[in-house]
């Protein structure tokens, strides 16, 4: 089946970056075909399916490169308190009651969500395993939604005395011997869905877990993904178990490696830059979340600057609320630009290179997704930019990145086949998603204890 999307403002994303007018895309077999004029792509593709795309912005699909999406169940929880006591309080308990049909309710929801919002490659860090099935019931969600993306088998095995539930500790053999199983089951070449590895952090995860991590990523060629850096509490523990920060001991037991996507890396130090840069990590930046939990303002553009490719993220929604990656666009622009009192350190253009081609590039698909060019998979979005948000126009790059909310997103298609279709999202009951989403959130909340967040006290001062 083929469409032509016709007549769009096209942002390409490709090398030269090139910005066009009036101009329509073909997509043949799941792939852009070409791109031209509607007259030439219709005379080309006499068969195709001619979608008028004029007052329309169509650009590729973006990437998510980093959530958790079971804590759907848990947005708003975890609202304005120290980040001690979101974890031992909030998220670790709620984490430890987790179900399948919980982790199968929450993944459905967050890949509608992103839908929704533009987003087509979603990286979920799956590290809640208090009973097995957690895997495939996050990959069926993917599947049914039609997401691209990695769901990657994460694991804690150790971290009792920093408050982390018995319950979510895992010997790192059996943890890694489960991920091994899912890997061979679902990364087939060319799988929309692929499952990869997830060693949680610093202080959750011991020396083995990382070293038989590296071990099984060489073997299964999987991609890696790992909280680094992400608070000054990494830092300590780092500091007290190894003598040094967490990215040199990561570094000097040979883990890291350009397969490696590390998450945050607030605290990362000019050493640990030049660390990561050697070994080519690529990192995932989560602007709304170091916010949201006060974790403070990675050096973003010094990674930049250094050649580190750095992809854009929601984090989990217990930590941001949402998967809105345009929220995080403007977020990244915006904290930069505020930390340094610069406001040319961090241009929109720069942060809607995050979202798509270096997203892209951090999940190593940069040769598969992330701009829209002849022979690349067909993962586009379109946006309607005819309402109060965009208008009056005059850049589009501009009025994605500080002025769309995300509900200007009218279609979006993975593969070439539409996942959402003017407005209605199409491979799942929109409706019946949301409505299981929240009596597992419920549910959820209730077994655990944690719904007395819910009905918390007005506190216009923190207590
Ligand atoms: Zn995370």
């Amino acid at each position: 089946m083929s469409t032509i999307l016709a007549d769009a403002w096209l942002i390409t994303m490709n090398s030269r970056r090139e910005i066009l007018d009036e101009a329509s895309v073909a997509v043949d077999g799941g792939r852009i075909a070409a791109i031209g004029t509607r007259a030439q792509l219709a005379g080309r593709y006499p068969q195709a399916e001619v979608i008028d795309c004029r007052g329309r912005i169509v650009m590729p699909g973006m990437v998510n490169t980093h959530t958790h999406l079971f804590q759907t169940l848990l947005k708003g929880l975890g609202d304005d308190m120290v980040l001690k006591k979101w974890f031992t309080c909030m998220t670790g308990p709620s984490a430890v009651h987790l179900t399948p049909e919980d982790a199968h309710a929450a993944a459905l929801h967050g890949c509608v969500e992103s839908i929704r919002s533009g987003v087509t490659t979603v990286v979920d860090f799956m590290y809640a395993h208090p009973r097995p099935g957690m895997i495939p019931a996050v990959v069926s969600a993917f599947q049914a939604t039609g997401m691209r993306g990695f769901v990657c088998r994460g694991f804690i095995s150790m971290g009792r005395e920093y408050g982390v539930p018995e319950a979510l500790i895992e010997a790192p053999e059996a943890a890694l011997a489960d991920a091994r199983t899912h890997i061979r089951s679902y990364n087939s070449p060319g799988a929309r869905v692929q499952v990869g590895l997830a060693p949680n952090m610093i202080w959750a995860v011991d020396e083995k877990g990382y070293r038989l991590t590296r071990k099984l990523a060489d073997e299964e060629h999987a991609l890696i993904t790992a909280h680094v850096a992400e608070t000054d509490f990494e830092i300590e523990t780092a500091a007290s178990l190894y003598g040094q920060t967490d990215t040199e001991f990561l570094s000097e037991i040979g883990f890291l490696g350009p397969d490696v996507l590390a998450v945050h890396c607030v605290q990362c130090q000019s050493h640990d830059i030049r660390i990561l840069r050697h070994h080519d990590v690529k990192v995932s930046h989560n602007p709304c979340s170091n916010l949201y939990l006060a974790s403070g303002i990675p050096p973003i553009p010094a990674m930049q600057l250094a050649g580190i490719t750095v992809g854009l993220a929601s984090d989990g929604p217990a930590s941001s609320n949402n998967h809105n990656l345009f929220q995080a666009m403007k977020f990244a622009a915006l904290m930069h630009k505020g930390f340094h009192r610069d406001a040319t350190i961090m241009t929109a253009e720069k942060v809607l290179e995050m979202a798509t081609i270096d997203g892209a590039r951090a999940v190593g698909l940069e040769n598969e997704i992330g701009s829209i060019e002849p022979g690349k998979k067909a993962d586009l979005i379109v946006l309607d930019f005819n309402n109060p948000f965009m208008t009056p126009i005059h850049h589009p790059v501009s009025a994605i990145v500080y002025s769309a909310l995300g509900h200007e997103v009218t279609s979006v298609m993975i593969d070439g086949e539409f996942v959402m279709r003017d407005g209605v999202v199409t491979h799942v009951n929109e409706v019946d998603v949301r409505r299981q989403a929240q009596l597992a959130a419920d549910a959820l909340t209730a077994r655990a204890g944690t719904d007395r967040f819910k009905r918390r006290e007005w506190r216009s001062t923190a207590i």
